[in-house]
């Protein structure tokens, strides 16, 4: 299964930059050296820039999916004596009250469906919180939730504000110091377009200060803390996609900064949703991200069917969605190496494959 020569619009692994690529085709060095250690505080510095994050933030990097970022800073920052106000609008949403229950964490399942949380101080149910956690994009529906509103209750209730912003950093805005985001979690494969393995979880001042004893040996926040403060982690890093990440953070300095990398994102997202308008498709919720658009065939074509056709036919890879969702949303993702004219792959794939001339 080697897809070198499909077009990729699935939310992780994207589509990746030849720049990023090539690095990834060299010797993995040795790491446990200064030459690393710079290697480090260079990602370090570069993402805590690119999330303004306040003074004195860290980086905690781990070899892992997404998910252990979620569930180590549940593991580090709740626990037994926490109530924990848990966003759930999706399976995302719900991974993290599964990660709380796990855990032994009290928790409220914040149960959302169309809203993206502007007026949260309205929905939110009461009760004795004492963190609020949410995955600022719920991927699994293409939903970009509220972060300034969010950040505005949490700092009236005084809760710690833990933010996945896996699939919407680099497409979407994000802001820890405006937000008042106490942690931030990200991972390689989505908006950052790098390979699966490397996630990070960004902690403040605040959250390094919220620290809880840790009954876990390899995800013990604490540990990496002490090791980061000479760039080094405890167990052996990712070691190429810290360097693949090192290159993505000077790529996207190199085009222009973050902000033109958000307005590009935009670009060719609106760009796509104007260029459907004609097939028997809509998009799924108002408050779409960048990232990512979520579409619902009008029509009665099961939109499993849609993505292995375009698949099968067309060479192009979309993203089908699970359970009751199979027949009726499929999802397309804007992040990573597509500009205007790789999206053209699939909106003309998609013309064809409806018998629709394109306008
Ligand atoms: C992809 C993703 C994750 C991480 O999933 P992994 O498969 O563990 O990498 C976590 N949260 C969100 C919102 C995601 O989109």
């Amino acid at each position: 299964m080697i897809y070198e020569e499909y077009a990729i619009f699935t939310p992780g692994p994207v589509k990746m930059s030849d720049e990023i690529l090539q690095v990834g085709a060299k010797q993995t060095p040795y790491f446990r050296n200064s030459g690393f250690s710079e290697v480090t505080f260079a990602c370090e510095k570069g993402l805590l820039e690119m999330v303004n994050a306040p003074e004195g933030s860290k980086v905690i990097f781990l070899t892992a999916s997404g998910t252990a970022g979620m569930e180590s800073a549940v593991m580090n920052l709740l626990d037994k004596n926490d109530n924990a106000l848990v966003v759930n609008g999706g399976g995302f949403g719900a991974r993290f009250v599964d990660i709380c229950a796990t855990h032994g964490v009290p928790h409220t399942n914040f149960k959302v469906a169309n809203t993206n949380l502007s007026d949260i101080e309205r929905l939110a149910p009461n009760g004795d919180h004492t963190a609020l956690v949410v995955n600022a994009h719920e991927t699994s529906i293409g939903h970009l939730y509220d972060l300034d509103a969010m950040g505005e209750y949490a700092v009236k209730q005084d809760l710690l504000y833990i933010v996945d912003a896996i699939s919407m950093m680099v497409t979407d805005p994000l802001d820890m110091q405006q937000s008042n985001i106490d942690v931030v979690i990200a991972s390689s494969q989505k908006g950052l377009a790098l390979p699966p393995g490397l996630t990070m979880v960004i902690l403040s001042p605040k959250a390094q200060q919220a620290l809880k004893e840790t009954h876990s040996l390899y995800f013990n926040f604490t540990d990496y803390l002490s090791n980061g403060e000479r760039g080094q982690t405890p167990y052996t890093p990712a070691v190429t996609i810290m360097l693949q990440l090192e290159a993505r953070l000077n790529q996207i300095k190199h085009r222009g900064g973050i902000a033109q990398s958000i307005a590009d994102a935009k670009e060719v997202a609106v760009y796509f949703r104007e260029s459907i308008q004609a097939l028997p498709l809509k998009t799924f919720t108002p408050y779409m991200p960048n990232a990512m658009t979520a579409l619902s065939p009008t029509d009665g074509k099961s939109a499993i069917d849609i993505v292995n056709e375009l698949e099968a036919q067309y060479k192009v890879m979309v993203c089908p969605n699970g359970g009751a969702e199979r027949d009726t949303v499929f999802r397309v993702s804007h992040m990573g190496e597509v500009t205007k004219a790789y999206t053209d792959i699939l909106i003309d794939a998609l013309h064809q494959y409806y018998g629709v001339a394109r306008p």
